[in-house]
């Protein structure tokens, strides 16, 4: 992990400008964005679960090349580490546990621990950020949601004391093709979706290529669900409960049937 630069300044009498950047489409193109505008963020923070796909990780050198060649500032990596536990992320949680990631149970469990809260416990660390808390300011948080997911939206922190949420990509009205057009004009390979290579959310193709780019972490997923379906949170072969990896099937059940039952 980077350590972090708690002295840097925020422009003055302005909130700071913290970033939440995912490493994929849309908070790469949110980066764009924000430097055709002439905006420079204070802070770019990318939280790691420990599980991100290859690619993700093979893009971090790129983007920290982009964020120097166009004076933006680093990109700040950080991770939550357990006080007590027998892991350091978030597969090793769930493996501790014999369970799978919270998503799998419509809880946001996982990205709030694992994501959200170590980006915010950098923030309360951060003098710029202290400084505008102390004089009744809220530090702007920049969400890289695209247009038509204004779902996503945190309706439930609009009385947020500490941050001021903007999602810049809602009032761009850039949509996924849009952030890919971007993010290429700028000269930048587009990135691969982010996400922890075992996430619940994931889609049946995501799955197939998973399985046929990347073996080894297609067999440590199924791994997981196995591990997960033979520990006391599963609750039976009750297609109303959570089966596996995919919520109602499982990842093993899928992987037979699209033919990558020898990676199984
Ligand atoms: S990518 Fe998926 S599994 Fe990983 S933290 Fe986010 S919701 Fe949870």
């Amino acid at each position: 992990m980077q350590q972090l630069n708690l002295f840097h300044s925020a422009a003055p009498g302005k909130p700071p400008l913290v970033v939440a950047y995912g490493m994929g489409v849309d908070s790469t193109a949110m980066l764009v964005g924000l430097h055709q505008r002439g905006i420079r963020p204070d802070l770019i923070l990318f939280a790691d679960t420990g599980g991100e796909k290859p690619d993700t990780y093979l893009y971090s050198p790129i983007i920290r090349q982009w964020l120097r060649d166009v004076d933006f500032p680093d990109l700040q990596v950080v991770r939550y580490i357990p006080p007590i536990a027998p892991y350091d992320t978030l597969y090793g949680n769930c493996w501790s546990n014999f369970t799978l990631p919270s998503l799998a149970f419509r809880k946001k469990g996982c990205s709030i621990k694992w994501k959200r809260m170590p980006q915010d416990r950098v923030v309360e660390h951060w003098l710029p950020a202290q400084d505008c808390w102390g004089s009744g300011g809220r530090v702007r948080k920049l969400i890289g949601f695209e247009a038509g997911e204004e779902r996503r939206r945190y309706a439930d922190r609009g009385d947020d004391p500490q941050y001021d949420y903007w999602y810049p990509l809602m009032d761009w009205e850039l949509d996924r093709e849009a952030c890919k057009r971007l993010i290429a004009d700028a000269n930048l390979p587009v990135p691969v979706k982010s996400a922890c290579f075992y996430c619940p959310a994931c889609k049946k193709p995501e799955l197939a290529e998973l399985a046929a780019e990347h073996p080894d972490l297609h067999a440590c997923a199924l791994a997981l669900e196995g591990r997960y379906r033979a520990g006391k949170h599963f609750r039976g072969d009750d297609p109303d409960k959570v089966q596996g990896l995919g919520i109602r099937y499982t990842w093993a059940d899928q992987a037979r049937h699209s033919g990558h039952l020898a990676l199984a």
